[in-house]
């Protein structure tokens, strides 16, 4: 994974260099987890050189629900966040593929966990960002000994980063135990996501995922996903709960989000999935989500955002 840093960030309602964006060690959210957060990617299309932001008005729309939830204010509507990212990565100059994130947070440094009477603040910064996951082809994952926050506890819908200490304690443990990735149970021993990316499985030629009411975050890669293998591939898919055993015997299993983007399991513990390979459902939709999000299928255009004003003009 990408640790390059950032040279900008927006924060405090302009474009300043990184090293000003700073919070205190009293700041609410670093002490309570009182944030909400955003992560979207920026394709790079070599050919129009031009930098793509995938599905923006989704993320910002979830985001100011998540951040209403936590009721922290986020002054700008979904097409002045927009321009800001647009700013932001114009600023940065990126001409390679990049990963945004917004966090809109309880700013006030004091001690008292509550969520009234607090201020907010907003920022933003983007790094250059490559694949999340080693081996996008195949995956190797486990069943988490850990469960699934509980949308009465802390919503998983909500994007609130406290919540990702639960994301953090699937993920270690995974890595710590050989694997790449976990899959999570709910409390009612559904299976809900993995730790920063929803899952879908393929039995019978027919596409199944969770849905929403699992205690997953609504993702705007399943949202697309579901749409893509629907038109596209003229699949059928269908959210309902899935049985544990229902993975082990599943044809395909993959995960997709906008870090991990689009990713075959091929194995689950000790089990290979299929053919142990990648299956050829997961390959389409792996081939076709990529030509959509660099921009090069006219009609999924419109989910994306050019970064650049330019139109190419042949001098
Ligand atoms: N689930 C969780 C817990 C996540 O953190 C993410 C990443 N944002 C996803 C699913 C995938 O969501 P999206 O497609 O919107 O990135």
């Amino acid at each position: 994974m990408s640790q390059v840093k950032a040279k900008y960030a927006f924060f405090n309602g302009k474009i300043v260099p990184i090293e000003e964006a700073k919070i205190s060690v009293m700041t609410h959210a670093f002490n309570y987890g009182t944030g909400v957060f955003g992560g979207m990617r920026g394709y790079w299309n070599d050919d129009e050189e031009q930098l793509f932001v995938f599905r923006p008005h989704e993320h910002f729309e979830r985001l100011k629900h998540s951040a209403a939830f936590l009721r922290i204010n986020i002054p700008y509507s979904i097409e002045e966040l927009t321009a800001i990212l647009t700013e932001l990565l114009r600023t940065e100059g990126y001409r390679e593929n990049c990963y945004a994130r917004p966090i809109a947070y309880k700013s006030s440094e004091m001690i008292g966990v509550r969520l009234s009477d607090i201020e907010d603040a907003f920022t933003i910064f983007a790094i250059p960002f490559g694949s999340y996951v080693a081996d996008e082809e195949g995956t190797h994952v486990h069943f988490s000994a850990w469960r699934r926050i509980d949308d009465n506890a802390i919503p998983a819908r909500g994007k609130i980063t406290g919540a990702y200490a639960n994301s953090a304690l699937i993920k270690a443990d995974a890595l710590l135990a050989g694997y790449d990735e976990a899959l999570v149970l709910n409390n009612d021993g559904h299976v809900s996501e993995a730790s920063a990316a929803n899952v879908f499985i393929v039995r019978k030629g027919v596409l199944y995922t969770p849905p929403v009411q699992s205690n997953v975050l609504e993702g705007i890669v399943r949202r697309s996903m579901m749409v893509i293998a629907r038109e596209e591939l003229g699949l059928e898919v269908v959210e309902r709960d899935i049985d544990r055993t229902e993975v082990y015997m599943a044809d395909e299993v993959f995960l997709c989000g906008t870090g991990v983007q689009m990713v075959a399991v091929t194995r689950v513990e000790h089990r290979p999935i299929g053919s142990g390979q990648i299956g050829p459902i997961t390959r389409d939709l792996r081939r076709l989500f990529f030509d959509i999000v660099t921009g090069r299928v006219a009609k999924y255009r419109h989910w994306l955002s050019p970064v650049y004003a330019k139109e190419k003009v042949n001098a």
